[in-house]
C-alpha cells in the first residue's frame, strides 16, 4: 500500500545526521517517488553508507503554501525537491535562481538548496529523450514528431526536441489559444520554424506520409477510466512509434490501439524514472542506477 503524505503543517525538524527530500504537490497521494528515489538511495549506499541517512517523502502543499512551504523545508532539513501539479509554474514567481533550461520550458520539476537559496531545474525534457532512445529506438536530432497537449509536459517535450534539433515538430492541442502561447514562449529563446500548429481533426498530409513518426501524447487523456484516445492511429502507418506519457494505467486506449495496429509504444514510466535518475544526479552528484529506480516504480505500482 501507497504510504499516506506527510501535511507541510505538520512537518518538524529532521534529526541532524539525516538529508530530506521530498515531492510536493495538491493532490500528492497516488505519488511514486518515494519508492523510485529510496530505491536508488539504497543502491547508492552499498558503495557509500551515508546515503542510508537520506531520505524521501511526499508532502501535501497546496499553491497557497508552497513560498512559506519552501522556506519551511529548508528549515526542516530538505535539500532537494520535486514539483508537481500545480506548483511546477506558480514556483518561478518563488525563486531568484532558475536554470536555462527550466526558463526555456516555462516549468520547474526540481529544486535543489545552494545553502543560501533554492535553485530551479526542468529534468522531464531529458527524461522524455532518454526514454525515448532507450524504449523506442528514438534520437531527438532529425526526428519527426506529432505532440498531442500544450501544458507543461508537452512544453517540456517540444523544448527538448527543438533544442536536439528535430527535423519536424507538429503539435495539437484541444484548446488554440494554449498552443499558440505556448509556441509563441518557447520562440523567446529556441528557432520555431520547424514547428506545425495543427488542429488533430485535419493533420496535414506531411505528419500522416512520414514514415518515421513518433506520436508523444502530453495530454491528460488516458489517465480516468474511459477516456477516449487523443487521436485515431486509423490513417497512420504501422512504422508510427508511439509514446504516451501516462504511466498509471500502464496501457491506455491510445497505447490500446497502437499495439493492436503493430506499431512499436511505451508508456510514461520511462520518463518517469529518467527524470527522477537526474534529479537525484543534481541533488547528489552521483551517477544513479535506472534500473533500481525502475524496480522501485514497478513494486509500488504494483501495490
Ligand atoms: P496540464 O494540465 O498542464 O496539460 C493537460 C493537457 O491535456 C492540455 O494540453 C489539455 O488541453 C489536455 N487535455 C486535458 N483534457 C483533455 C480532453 N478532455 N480532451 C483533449 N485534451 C485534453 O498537464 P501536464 O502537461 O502536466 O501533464 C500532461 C500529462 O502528462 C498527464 O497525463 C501527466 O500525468 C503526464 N506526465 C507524465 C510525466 C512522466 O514523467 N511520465 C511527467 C509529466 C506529466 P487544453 O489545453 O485544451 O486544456
Amino acid at each position: 500500500m501507497l504510504e499516506p503524505p506527510l501535511l507541510i503543517e505538520d512537518l518538524s525538524p529532521l534529526p541532524p545526521n539525516q538529508v530530506g527530500l521530498a515531492v510536493l504537490g495538491a493532490p500528492i497521494k497516488h505519488s511514486i517517488s518515494p519508492q523510485i528515489h529510496s530505491a536508488a538511495l539504497r543502491e547508492l549506499s552499498s558503495g557509500i553508507p551515508s546515503f542510508l541517512n537520506w531520505v524521501y517523502h511526499k508532502v501535501e502543499v497546496s499553491s497557497k503554501d508552497l513560498a512559506s512551504g519552501l522556506e519551511h523545508l529548508n528549515e526542516c532539513g530538505y535539500r532537494g525537491l520535486n514539483l508537481t501539479i500545480p506548483h511546477k509554474v506558480d514556483v518561478f514567481s518563488m525563486i531568484d535562481s532558475i536554470d536555462q533550461e527550466a526558463r526555456t520550458i516555462g516549468a520547474v520539476n526540481t529544486l535543489f538548496h545552494t545553502g543560501e537559496e533554492w535553485r530551479g531545474f526542468n529534468t522531464d525534457g531529458y527524461g522524455l529523450e532518454q526514454a525515448l532512445k532507450g524504449r523506442l529506438g528514438v534520437r531527438l536530432e532529425s526526428a519527426n514528431i506529432l505532440i498531442l497537449g500544450a501544458g507543461g509536459a508537452a512544453r517540456a517535450a517540444a523544448a527538448q526536441s527543438l533544442s536536439r534539433g528535430c527535423e519536424n515538430l507538429w503539435i495539437s492541442n484541444r484548446s488554440t489559444e494554449r498552443l499558440e502561447n505556448m509556441i509563441d514562449a518557447l520562440g523567446n529563446s529556441l528557432d520555431t520554424a520547424r514547428v506545425v500548429a495543427c488542429p488533430i481533426s485535419q493533420l496535414p498530409a506531411g505528419v500522416l506520409d512520414c514514415g518515421d513518426l513518433v506520436i508523444i501524447n502530453a495530454t491528460s487523456l488516458g489517465l480516468n477510466p474511459g477516456d477516449p484516445s487523443p487521436v485515431s492511429l486509423r490513417a497512420f502507418p504501422p512504422s508510427t512509434r508511439v509514446y504516451d506519457m501516462i504511466y498509471n494505467p500502464a496501457e491506455t486506449p491510445l497505447l490500446e490501439e497502437a499495439r493492436a495496429r503493430g506499431m512499436v509504444c511505451e508508456n510514461g514510466l520511462s520518463m518517469l524514472v529518467h527524470q527522477a535518475a537526474r534529479s537525484l544526479e543534481i541533488w547528489t552528484g552521483q551517477e544513479i542506477s535506472v534500473e533500481a529506480m525502475f524496480s522501485g516504480a514497478q513494486t509500488a505500482l504494483n501495490c
